[in-house]
């Protein structure tokens, strides 16, 4: 087993702290991974805090995770030691079900095995994730980076990335069509770069006019306030399809009235509150209103890939370990463009 220095959130309610745990030894089908780099994603914070249902403590976060391999198993075939790899939201599925032999391993029927703070179903204990030196993780979880991309502003790809990349790959998004973002944070700012490289014209919906400059550098045509009924009126009912990337309560009607027949409304925002539906916002007319988790393991290597062809990276701010707890705070208040990344070498010395 190796040493892994990390940081960890010890209880709902004190800081992330400095500590140590033992990474598995590499098995035959595991790779391991020096992280170079994490990034940190609001899952992280709700986590930590015991926000979505009671922690698992000490529980290390962090699903963005580049780094180089260090080591790999006798039967390991997809990588060798120097490559770079990445882990996001998954480690492990069970690989036999419907969800699983379709590519869908985040909807694994036995419940896929998340990165951190989950139960490791194979080996007992749970997951830790990223804010640490070292991973290991089996090929079949591993995904393969470009070495093209700036390799810190690569690791939010690997959740906000795919996040926003598997619905507007499954929805078919792409030229001819008219397609609004909603929000500009980690998750917005990917959509608009992502949906842009597809083809598509995109639209960023916000409340702040003051993001306007910002979203039509990362690839908008225009922006539309949402607070402006003028502005919401004349695009009513003009979009192919529309990315919802709020997380938190708002009126999904005022944005559904802006799909036109057989439009289709996703959300990837998880709001902490229900949302309300008035049905008229579907009937009038007939629209659609899904939503929709990370992605696949094929799918995340082929948003890589897309990626790496498009120069896709995410804007991050680089902090070092030990102002987690502050880029917390800054998460929280949407104070970020768009998304911290660690350096982990903060936390080697
Ligand atoms: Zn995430
Ligand atoms: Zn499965």
């Amino acid at each position: 087993m190796t040493t892994a220095k990390a940081y960890a959130g010890f209880s709902a309610t004190t800081p992330l702290a400095p500590y140590s745990f033992e990474r598995r030894d590499v098995g035959p089908l595991d790779v391991q991974i020096e992280i170079l780099f994490c990034g940190v994603c609001h899952s992280d914070i709700h986590t930590v805090r015991s926000e979505w249902g009671p922690a698992n403590y000490p529980c290390v976060p962090g699903h963005e995770i580049v780094g180089r391999v260090t080591a790999v198993g006798r039967d390991v075939k997809k990588f060798k030691t120097g490559d770079l790899a990445g882990v996001g939201c998954m480690v492990d599925s069970c690989r036999e079900c419907s969800s699983c032999k379709a590519g869908f391993e985040q909807f694994c029927l036995a419940g896929a095995t998340f990165t951190y703070n989950n139960p490791d179903k194979k080996r007992g204990g749970f997951t830790c994730g990223g804010y640490s030196t070292s991973i290991v993780v089996d090929e079949a979880f591993t995904l393969k980076i470009s070495d093209k991309l700036d390799l810190a502003a690569t690791a939010p790809l690997l959740c906000a990335g795919i996040t926003t990349y598997s619905p507007l790959r499954h929805w078919k998004v792409g030229k001819g069509q008219k397609v609004g973002i909603v929000g500009l944070g980690g998750l917005g700012h990917m959509g608009l770069k992502i949906a842009s490289a597809m083809g598509a014209e995109v639209y960023l919906f916000t409340t702040s006019p003051g993001k306007t400059k910002d979203a039509l550098r990362l690839g908008a045509k225009d922006v539309i306030i949402s607070k402006n009924e003028d502005e919401m009126k004349k695009h009513a009912g003009s979009f192919d399809f529309i990315l919802d990337c709020v997380a938190a309560k708002h009126d999904l009607n005022a944005y559904l009235q802006m799909l036109k027949l057989d439009g289709t409304m996703v959300l990837v925002g998880a709001s902490p509150e229900p949302l309300e539906l008035d049905a008229f916002s579907l009937f009038f007319p007939r629209r659609i209103l899904t939503g929709s988790l990370i992605g696949g393991i094929a799918e995340t290597q082929e948003m890589l890939d897309f990626c790496a062809e498009h120069g896709i990276v995410s804007d991050i701010e680089m902090i070092t370990i030990q102002k987690i707890n502050e880029a917390y705070e800054r998460v929280i208040k949407s104070d970020v463009k768009y998304r911290f990344v660690i350096d982990m070498k903060s936390l080697k010395s």
